[in-house]
């Protein structure tokens, strides 16, 4: 017992969360001073995203030239890293997958510092109840041991109190983060699923209609000589005219029915459940209902005219896959521009 707490040399238990800060201060400086750059404030921080596994992407081209015996310049770092801030800030999600990621570490080390406390005291209790089967003083050991357990009780309250916060701010966390996710498949314009919501949407519709043998019909829609509203009343208005296009189709959304923003002034809508022919009626039924409608400039008073939408539509599983469904779609689109657009097409396989 002696002999260890002499080799130990009286430091505090090795902590993996100490070592792991150890290891990654030394891959830090040692990737600078390997490649003979500057320790500036930018540098660190790259550094840091590259080593703690933060930026994968970088560590990956790191560990390429690595491998091959490249030398990394600040040149090449400042063109390689050039996106990153912008990609970082793009995705909102990110930073707060990282700072989820570290309270959870912090709530870790909160579990794992309780877990050594209750082990040391643990031990000292043993001992202490070993002591007092053999020794007549019992009344130090007693006075002794409940000083240790009032000191003991008094660090679990700490670590309760500091789990219970870390539970707390991770919570939080989880939540921005869902949110955070559903407002990067949302279009803000519209309040539509955006391109890479439908297309998840598309992915699980093709996998459960296939297996369900039910039929999937895509639609694709632009709306015809956009570019003349947005020249004649202003970007703001081309704005209104697409949100208002956009809540016109989204009349048809239910459970089998989506409708997306493809971006610009194109939308894309699904139709599970539904034969071509009554989706292409009900698209087309949509089409004429809004063609009759007399939109207005509401800033101006102005009206902008009869404005019509075109579209062409495909049976999903008329083909090979999902993305030639819609790439039909849109070649029937095209078809429906080219004669005389306000209508939808059938896209043949
Ligand atoms: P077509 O009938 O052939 O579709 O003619 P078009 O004028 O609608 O088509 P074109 O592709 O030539 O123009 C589309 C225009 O839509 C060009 C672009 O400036 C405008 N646009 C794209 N996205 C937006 C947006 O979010 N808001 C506004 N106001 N305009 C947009
Ligand atoms: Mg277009
Ligand atoms: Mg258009």
């Amino acid at each position: 017992m002696g002999g260890e707490a002499a080799a130990d040399g009286g430091k505090k238990p090795s902590n993996i969360f100490t070592e792991a800060r150890r290891h990654l201060l030394e891959e830090i400086s040692t990737f600078l001073l390997a490649h003979d750059l500057e320790v500036t404030p930018a540098n660190l921080v790259i550094a840091h995203g590259a080593f703690s596994g933060a930026n994968p992407g970088l560590a990956r081209q790191f560990a390429t030239r690595a491998h091959a015996g490249i030398t990394i310049t600040q040149e090449w770092l400042d063109e390689a890293t050039a996106n990153d801030e912008e990609e970082y800030d793009a995705d909102g999600v990110q930073l707060l997958m990282a700072k989820l990621e570290s309270t959870l570490v912090a709530f870790s080390k909160s579990t794992n510092v309780a877990r050594s406390a209750t082990a040391h005291y643990n031990d000292e209790l043993a001992q202490h109840v070993a002591d007092l089967e053999q020794v007549e003083e019992t009344g130090t050991i007693i006075s002794n041991l409940a000083d240790l357990a009032k000191a003991m009780l008094e660090r679990t309250r700490k670590v309760e109190q500091e789990m219970r916060r870390s539970e707390d701010e991770a919570k939080s966390l989880r939540q921005s983060l869902d949110k955070a996710k559903r407002d990067a498949e949302i279009d803000h314009l519209t309040g539509l699923p955006n391109r890479r919501a439908f297309e998840a949407l598309l992915d699980t519709h093709y996998r459960d209609a296939r297996l369900a043998i039910e039929p999937l019909c895509i639609a694709f829609c632009d709306i015809d000589h956009f570019k003349r509203i947005n020249d004649t009343h202003g970007h703001d208005a081309g704005d209104r005219v697409i949100k208002t296009i956009a809540d016109s189709l989204a009349t048809i959304t239910n459970d089998n029915c989506h409708v997306a923003r493809h971006g610009g002034e194109e939308f894309v809508m699904l139709f599970r459940g539904v034969s071509l022919t009554d989706a292409h009626e009900r698209l087309d039924a949509l089409r004429e209902q809004f063609a009759s409608r007399k939109l207005v400039n509401r800033k101006t008073d102005a009206p902008f005219g009869q404005v019509t939408f075109s579209g062409g539509i495909a049976d999903v599983f008329a083909f090979s896959n999902p993305r030639d469904a819609l790439k039909a779609a849109d070649e029937a689109l095209y078809g429906a521009k080219e004669g005389g657009r306000n209508k939808i097409l059938v896209a043949h396989a």
